[in-house]
């Protein structure tokens, strides 16, 4: 491999290329746009933008795009080349500053939610500066916002640009509070550890399942899964070594932050985890990683599969994403500190997590709500579809001894009030044990693992930074007209324990007694997509987003009617597939078994009317009855789908899809996957679970 050094974000026009291309004036502008938000002059834009071409040029572009974020998941890009016609015959190679700055695609094969009528379909995309270019494929890629004629966001880019502008202004106010006067920014940051499973190209063209859906629909129990639990951390195999060294460079190079990687779980099961960088930048590279990984295994002839749930009975695939919010000094505010005054403030951040997360259980269950998910939270490697929060032994003894008023001994010493004591230091790995929290305090940061691992992470870390930022608000409000500040900060902090303690929970969350215990706590249970949506318009929820800036009441019910619509299709589409896979495949298969087996009966009674047939016939029977059976729920299954009934709204719709569609699938999939193991090989359809998961 290359110098690495030197290939690190060698495809990014990152501040060192800045730098050294453009004039000081231009440089310092730029930065002042990039840091502050100062708008751009439009002289300095075209001094920007032609540095930016002649680097582009030089590394072998010919294009440039927008790159945005629509609500697809996805990231989008038109390509325009350089290329100017001058003298009817010979063209030069341009790139203005407007074009930089403003791109017009056409908007009206997006999602919008209603947002946007066809005879307005304009959207707009705008440079996001804070945001580094970077080459991909012979373009020039402009990281961009994406957004409607009336000004509406149409994308995850923006409203995740504007909750990490709350989250800055109220917890600047805090800061404050505690006599910070030095930062001037708070940033949030996150790591997002990304799983995927590696299969064989060719075995996945055989699967249409996987083709449409990203998913198997059927499929039975492989003789080994993971009950071994030997892939786990296990040494790479050639194939996946050789794929991770590829997919490492690609990603340093456009400057991502590739650090860890090691197989997972399940047979074919691996993750990578980048160092953390902001909530923007981490979501835009998050993208990058995820379409490069798809790129990269095609060329070693395998296929990356990013779907949260591609195998039943094994692991699926999740995010972690690890969140944490720092000043421009470089202070992680979630770090317990080493003087009183620095643990009384991590002790209100932490209080401020704690209120966000209990008064907003809703919103971060459904920041992570979809069709593909809802496999995940609640199956038995992943967190539940309860939302509650992880601390450890030693901060619950802490907080525990706060609310009761009394000291806390703890090492040796005594915990006795906030502001005047320092908090014992308690070692990361201990309050990293519990893998089984969907929102884990793990020292300096909270690990939230309920997010879906093809999804962007947009979503969850907009309503992590919205919620949080409300929290702070509120914080600051009561502390900014209290005339005794220690006083009101402890009982602040008091208090908020008190409310809010339900949402801690330090056990076992995949133990069935959980679901009882958090019922008992009054903590919500949204099993499902269909069931944790409609919480999202609630006008309590609306008036949070509005009173934020982060998303009008427009943009809510557009985002609430688009996560609704693609439940709807999603399901739609997978309850296609499974009728065409069993109607064209499996059936068939089963029907030609069922010839050849009644044919050597028969051959064998011609031949000697005395031969035993025991085995063809008990066979012929069980394969016979399934057939039969599997073609009854197959047919109701099409009947289902194939509605022409009228629903009353997007709601009903996904509520049809998830109660009768997906329901007459879970029925199918069951006789599908009792007949598939009585084919011989030589007649099985597709690639078994066996064949999938072991092809590496
Ligand atoms: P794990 O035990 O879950 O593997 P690690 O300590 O390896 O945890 O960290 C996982 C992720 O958390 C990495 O992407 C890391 O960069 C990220 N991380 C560490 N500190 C922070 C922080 N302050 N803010 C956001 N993410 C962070
Ligand atoms: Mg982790």
């Amino acid at each position: 491999m290359s110098n690495i050094p030197e290939l690190f974000g060698s495809m990014v026009f990152n501040d060192t290329v800045m730098k050294a291309r453009l004039p000081k004036s231009a440089y310092k502008a730029l930065k002042e746009t990039r840091e502050q938000g100062k708008t751009l002059d439009p002289k300095v834009a075209d001094v920007v933008a032609n540095a930016m071409k002649e680097w582009a040029l030089e590394k072998g572009a010919t294009h440039f795009t927008h790159w945005f974020q629509p609500m697809t998941g996805i990231t989008a890009e038109k390509h325009d080349s350089f290329i100017s016609p001058i003298d009817g015959e010979r063209v030069i190679m341009e790139f203005s500053g407007k074009e930089l700055i403003k791109g017009e695609p056409d908007a009206s094969s997006f999602p919008s939610g209603g947002l946007r009528a066809t005879f307005e379909a304009r959207g707009y995309t705008a440079w996001d500066p804070t945001s580094d270019a970077f080459i991909k494929e012979n373009s020039l890629c402009i990281p961009t916002a994406f957004y409607s004629y009336g000004g509406e966001a149409l994308d995850k880019k923006t409203p995740l640009l504007r909750s990490m502008d709350a989250v800055n202004k109220q917890a600047l106010r805090i800061l404050r509070l505690f006599g910070n006067t030095e930062a001037v920014r708070v940033t949030t940051t996150v790591g997002p550890e990304q799983e995927y499973f590696l299969i064989d190209k060719a075995l996945y063209e055989k699967r249409k399942d996987l083709i449409y859906t990203g998913r198997t629909l059927i499929g039975a129990k492989p003789p080994k899964g993971q009950e071994l639990d030997d892939h786990y951390f296990g040494a790479l195999k050639p194939r996946v070594a050789s794929f991770m060294a590829d997919l490492n460079e690609e990603l340093w190079k456009l400057g991502i932050l590739a650090k860890t990687e090691h197989n997972e779980v399940a047979p074919s099961q691996h993750e990578l985890a980048p160092i953390f960088t902001s909530s923007n930048i981490a979501t835009d590279h998050n993208q990058l990683v995820m379409e490069v990984m798809k790129k990269v295994a095609i060329k070693h002839g395998l296929t990356c599969l990013l779907h949260e749930k591609p195998f039943a009975g094994i692991n699926g695939n999740g995010k972690h994403n690890n969140w944490s919010m720092s000043t421009d000094k470089g202070e992680n505010l979630l770090e317990p500190g080493e003087t009183p005054s620095e643990n009384a403030q991590f002790l209100l951040f932490l209080a401020a997590v704690i209120k966000a997360v209990d008064e907003h259980q809703d919103l971060l269950r459904i920041s992570v709500a979809s069709a593909a998910n809802d496999h995940r939270l609640g199956a038995n490697e992943a967190p539940p579809a309860i939302v509650s929060m992880f601390v450890g032994e030693d901060l619950k003894e802490i907080l525990d001894a706060i609310e009761a008023g009394k000291p806390c001994v703890k090492k040796d010493r005594v915990f006795m009030e906030i502001g005047t004591d320092v908090l014992p230091k308690t070692p990361k790995d201990t309050t990293d044990r519990n893998r089984t929290s969907p929102f884990a305090f793990t020292g300096n940061k909270f690990e939230f693992r309920m997010a879906g691992s093809s999804d962007s992470i947009a979503c969850p870390n907009m309503m992590l930074n919205t919620i949080i930022a409300d929290a702070l608000c509120e914080f600051a409000d009561q502390l900014e007209k209290a005339d005794d500040f220690k006083g009101t900060l402890n009982t602040l902090i008091q208090k908020t324990i008190k409310e809010h303690k339900r949402i801690i929970f330090n056990g076992n969350n995949y133990a069935p007694e959980w679901i009882d215990e958090a019922a008992k706590r009054g903590l919500l249970n949204l099993h499902s997509t269909v069931e944790a949506l409609p919480y999202y318009i609630k006008p309590e929820n609306i008036a949070l987003f509005e009173k934020h800036g982060v998303l009008t009441k427009t943009e809510v019910v557009s985002r609430y009617e688009i996560q609704l619509e693609n439940y709807y299709k999603q399901v739609g589409i997978e309850a296609f597939t499974m009728v065409d896979m069993i109607r064209k495949d499996l059936l068939p298969a089963a029907a030609s078994y069922m010839k050849d087996l009644s044919e050597t009966a028969n051959g064998k009674k011609q031949l000697c009317p005395d031969l035993c047939c025991g085995y063809e016939e008990a066979l012929l029977k069980k394969l016979s009855e399934l057939s039969s059976e599997l073609y009854e729920k197959v047919e109701a299954l099409d009947s289902a789908v194939n509605t022409d009934r009228e629903f009353k709204d997007t709601l009903e719709q996904a509520q049809y899809f998830r109660n009768t569609v997906f329901a007459k699938m879970a029925k199918t999939r069951t006789v599908a996957d009792k007949l598939e193991p009585l084919l011989g090989s030589d007649y099985l359809p597709y690639p078994t679970y066996g064949e999938l998961l072991f092809s590496v």
